[in-house]
């Protein structure tokens, strides 16, 4: 992994959708997040600023088709639009299958929410084990938990599904046929177990990120997770068989 180079695309990816993005209207600063070449990578080594919101978020309920896919807990969830009406769209195509049953629990999260997701894992822990200190409570925390600002689902661009009522989804129809077709409908199933060494994440089957067909063909035609992608696209810029990409604006890495 050549992190430096990478970073430095990546800070300069994140600034350039900064400058370019914002829409003067609106009370926040908000960034394009499907605009760069390639898809962003959020993790904890490239973390998002904190003022750091996508543009054209919508309410899911707004958005998805109420007999396709449950909205946990009837509450307030917002993605980014092109990945909502992706999802919509793989959705549709499963059911044509004969695969229903579905339910989202998370996509977007702020900074905010994801400091609350951090404090109550760290109170989880503190009331499960009174001897532990604030600090040891949060090192357990961070194995399931990103950092506020690291999460992926800061991006708007990523989505926890399942199952209604079912505490497991691996070993589900509904996870067998996502990780089967989802890459065909521009996402990709972000943390696999073969790749948590690269990913610094536990296996999650649930969690999918849209970073839309012109690249989630190739990940998995190549097996890449995002990290594994993007620096073949740094070795070799050419890899990418997309016409949508222009060559001269694949990046200098
Ligand atoms: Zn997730």
């Amino acid at each position: 992994m050549r992190k430096p180079a990478l970073s430095v695309f990546l800070a300069a990816c994140l600034a350039v959708l900064s400058l370019l993005c914002v829409f003067p209207s609106a009370a926040e600063e908000t960034v394009d997040v499907l605009s760069s070449p390639l898809p962003l990578l959020v993790n904890k080594d490239y973390p998002v600023s904190d003022d750091f919101v996508p543009a054209d978020l919508v309410l899911l309920s707004d958005v998805l088709d109420s007999s396709l896919v449950r909205i946990k807990g009837n509450r307030k969830i917002y993605a980014v639009r092109a990945a909502a009406e992706a999802l919509e769209t793989m959705l549709e195509a499963a059911r044509d299958d004969g695969i229903r049953n579905w339910q989202i629990s998370t996509a977007y999260r702020s900074i905010a929410d994801q400091q609350k997701v951090m404090n109550n894992r760290i109170n989880y822990y503190r009331k499960k084990n009174p001897s532990w200190s604030k600090s040891r409570a949060k090192s357990a925390a961070l194995r399931s938990v990103a950092e506020p600002g690291c999460s992926e689902h800061h991006l708007g661009l990523a989505f926890d599904i399942n199952v209604p009522n079912t505490s497991a989804f691996k070993g589900t129809k509904q996870c067998k046929w996502l990780h089967e077709h989802c890459w065909d409908y521009g996402f990709i199933v972000r943390y696999q177990e073969d790749k948590t060494a690269i990913t610094g994440f536990t296996a999650e089957e649930w969690h999918i990120r849209y970073v839309g067909v012109e690249h989630s063909v190739p990940m998995r035609d190549n097996n890449f997770c995002l990290e594994e992608y993007l620096e073949s696209v740094e070795a070799e810029p050419g890899f990418l068989l997309v016409e949508e990409i222009p060559a001269d604006e694949l990046p200098v890495l």
